[in-house]
């Protein structure tokens, strides 16, 4: 019988519960404030689990992010680096992010936010019109999402290019690829709106930053469905006032739930979202953990364990 505990210093995390109750009826789950004997437990879920306490847990075997992203595990600085951290890997959570990202590039790119204005005051006004292949879209991060979203916005004809760590072959048709730090800048330059999907790690915190908006387009579209500590929120707002970007879609935010007086919810040239751009189904995540703690107990390494020096 599997023990699990679901560990989080913000969240409620009771939600989880009948998932595992259904696929694991003998589970012995570990939630709140009174954990029980810690060496029982095998496995941890996490999102922001409280700092240090993973290192108390003698027995654990398994931690396992209940998110795509695992910066919320791996700022604890007490994290048992010798152990498996998974992360949640799921198709439904990339057909999710496709929808918000299509979205956000129409939204703008068709001027949904002019026509908005006009429909509140029954003005029946036409804004210029240019064809999607005509708006070159930049995707940052070219994973397991970022690859998702390029190829459905090849498909409804933008002209996509995506940048990554490492060169990626067998790119979707359609999709032009750049790596490295070394062509960041020639990516930047064709990217009417950029989007960014690259996981947080000490490498891309900050990289949505003054340098960064000043090598787009001018007046392109920033699009952040990663981490809100990608973005250094004072140059957003400097790239909004110089006009080298027109308009931020914003999903993520290093302070959520973003609080009412932060001067982006009054500002007409951001919208934002509270941090739902995709979910993972509560299912997935049971299962997954499930499948994770079975395979390690076999002395097999899950297949969405994330690799610590890189960060994710
Ligand atoms: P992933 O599969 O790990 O892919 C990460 C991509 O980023 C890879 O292409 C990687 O390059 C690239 N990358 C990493 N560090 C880089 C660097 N220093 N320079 C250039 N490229 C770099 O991640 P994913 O599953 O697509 O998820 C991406 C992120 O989306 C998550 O970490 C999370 O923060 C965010 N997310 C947000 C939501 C939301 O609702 N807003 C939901 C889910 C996830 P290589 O391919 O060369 O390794």
């Amino acid at each position: 019988m599997p023990c699990v505990a679901l560990l989080s210093d913000v969240l409620d995390m009771h939600y989880l519960a009948p998932a595992f109750r259904e696929h694991c009826p003998d589970i012995d789950l570990r939630l709140g404030k009174d954990l029980g004997p810690l060496d029982q437990i095998d496995a941890a879920v996490c999102w922001y689990p409280p700092h240090g306490l993973l290192a108390q847990l003698p027995q654990l075997q398994l931690v396992q992010s209940l998110a795509a992203g695992v910066d919320h595990i791996t700022a604890d600085p007490q994290l048992p680096r010798a152990l498996p951290l998974c992360r949640i890997v799921d198709p439904e959570m990339a057909t999710g992010m496709k929808a918000y990202v299509c979205w956000a590039v129409i939204h703008q790119q068709r001027q949904m936010p002019a026509y908005l204005a006009s429909a509140a005051v029954g003005a029946w006004r036409e804004q210029t019109m240019s064809p999607p292949g005509r708006h070159r879209v930049g995707i940052a991060g070219l994973g397991t999402l970022g690859l998702a979203c390029a190829e459905a916005l090849a498909a409804i004809g933008y002209s996509v290019r995506g940048w990554s760590r490492s060169a990626k072959a067998d790119l979707p048709p359609g999709v032009a690829g750049f790596h490295g730090d070394a062509q960041l800048g020639e990516f930047l330059s064709g990217c009417d709106t950029l989007v960014c999907l690259l996981p947080l790690t000490p490498q891309t915190q900050g990289f949505l930053n003054a340098e960064l908006f000043a090598r787009l387009p001018r007046g392109a579209h920033l699009i952040n469905v990663g981490r809100g500590a990608h973005l250094v929120e004072a140059d957003l707002l400097r790239a909004l006032d110089r006009g080298e970007l027109s308009a931020a879609t914003l999903d993520a935010f290093t302070q959520e739930p973003l609080p009412p007086e932060h001067p982006f919810w009054a500002d007409p040239r951001i919208l934002v979202t509270p941090h739902i751009a995709t979910r993972t189904d509560v299912s997935v995540i049971a299962q997954q953990t499930l499948n994770n703690l079975a395979l390690l107990q076999r002395g097999e390494r899950p297949g969405t364990a994330v690799d610590l020096d890189r960060g994710y």
